[in-house]
């Protein structure tokens, strides 16, 4: 595994900076994105500082379902029952920008496919 590095999204779990938090629990974090590409955009992150996907190790394995089990609570509660989309960009090629992992979850319009 690389070093951990600290991003902003450490920031944010810490309260240093500000966002507009939607979910909190003991292990992963959920607010708005930034820049949102759609009328709901929401970011789920773990506290752990994992760069990305790529790292997750299988220690990582129960809090790798619960994330995914959160963000299908988090889209239920935003109101996303039309459907949704959750997207996990990995490494340069995958267009993260962000090295900490986590998931988009995207909904209040129609996705196209495939994604550019
Ligand atoms: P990715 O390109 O998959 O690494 O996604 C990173 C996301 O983080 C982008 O959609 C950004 O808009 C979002 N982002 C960056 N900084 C912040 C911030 N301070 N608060 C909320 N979202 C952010």
């Amino acid at each position: 595994m690389s070093e951990t590095t600290e991003t902003i999204f450490s920031k944010i779990i810490r309260k240093e900076i500000p966002a507009d938090i939607v979910y909190e629990d003991d292990l992963c974090l959920a607010f708005k994105d930034i820049h949102p590409q759609a009328p709901v955009h929401l970011l789920l992150i773990p506290k752990k500082p994992i760069p990305k996907l790529a790292e997750a190790t299988s220690e990582d394995h129960a809090l790798m379902g619960h994330l995914l089990l959160i963000a299908k609570r988090i889209a239920d509660e935003a109101g996303l029952s039309n459907g949704f989309r959750l997207v996990i960009n990995n490494g340069d090629d995958g267009g993260q920008t962000v090295d900490h992992l986590h998931l988009h979850i995207l909904g209040g319009r129609h996705m196209k496919w495939p994604p550019g």
